[in-house]
């Protein structure tokens, strides 16, 4: 799993397009999600989000993907889970002070938006993490996002 985090980092911007494409996909079928259920379909998407992007960015399943933002590394494979930034104890090498053999998962963030071509967009401060939505899938909640802002706008 390590390897393939490194990896999709490497190729954040293959996993950016992969990732946009993914969720057009999801915007398309939202009429059909909605009619069926978002609640309805929560199981069965978690299932898969966590499947495949368990394997590709060692998704911890936080319900609320930052991917795009942190160059495609999951900044959840942080032994302190620090959602906004390293925290201070990065050895020299760019590892990580509690798990020495694995990369800081901010410093890979860094590589991976340089991939992307996004060097200077690492955007923070995060959103706090919502702990109650752990489990859920992400895609889902940006389509209930997206259809909570459009009912506003109405
Ligand atoms: S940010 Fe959250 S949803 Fe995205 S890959 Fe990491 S744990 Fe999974």
């Amino acid at each position: 799993m390590k390897a393939m985090r490194a990896f999709s980092v490497r190729h954040a911007r293959a996993m950016m397009r992969l990732y946009s494409l993914t969720e057009r996909l999801f915007v398309l079928a939202e009429p059909l999600i909605f009619h069926i259920g978002s609640q309805r379909l929560e199981r069965p998407f978690s299932a898969v989000e966590r499947l495949i992007k368990g394997l590709l960015f060692d998704c911890r399943m936080c319900g609320q993907c930052v991917l795009s933002q942190t160059g495609m590394s999951c900044p959840m494979n942080c032994p302190k889970q620090m959602r906004n930034g390293p925290c201070g104890g990065v050895r020299p090498g760019g590892f990580c002070e509690v798990w020495p053999d694995r990369r800081c998962v901010w410093l890979m963030a860094a590589e991976g938006l340089e991939h992307m071509g996004h060097s200077d967009k690492l955007a923070l401060p995060l959103p706090p993490l919502d702990r109650r939505l752990t489990g859920r899938s992400s895609f889902l909640r940006v389509l209930r996002l997206r259809a909570t802002a459009g009912s506003r706008n109405g």
